[in-house]
């Protein structure tokens, strides 16, 4: 994706913080806070604001460029990956997980014909405990 060539065509500026914003994401799959993207910029961006990230990540999602996962609380993390999938979120350590293989086109389909809505968006999140912590809980 060219990040650059994305924004011309949706009619936004391309700026230095827009790109480094994008390319701190892209490729990651930890799914970053705001804060923590902050924090990984402050220093080479001195001059960036938090609420710039905030700002930027929601012109991202607009164009189909990120995917913003609430977590609940009002956190929201950042996902470069904008593919059909759902989260797993960690209740312990906060990590949050891709969840790749179920059947969500066969679920909203389901969930049409329960409740007569014509289904155009969905957020799938699963709650619970990972694998390291359970590990950690067992001892
Ligand atoms: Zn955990
Ligand atoms: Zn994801």
């Amino acid at each position: 994706m060219d990040i650059a060539h994305k924004l011309r065509y949706e009619g936004y500026k391309v700026t230095p913080q827009r790109v480094a914003i994008y390319e701190v994401l892209h490729g990651r799959t930890d799914h970053p806070t705001a804060e923590t993207i902050y924090r990984e910029l402050h220093e080479e961006n001195p001059t960036m604001s938090l609420a710039t990230i905030y700002k930027t990540m929601d012109i991202f999602a607009k164009i189909g460029l990120v995917q913003i996962i609430n977590v609940g609380n009002d956190s929201c993390r950042y996902d470069w990956d904008t593919h059909e999938h759902s989260h797993l979120v960690c209740t312990c350590c906060h990590r949050v997980d891709d969840l790749d293989g179920l059947n969500i086109s066969a679920m909203v389909k389901t969930v049409e014909e329960i409740s007569g809505y014509k289904i155009h968006d969905h957020h799938l999140l699963f709650d619970g405990l990972c694998p390291a912590c359970r590990k950690a809980q067992s001892h």
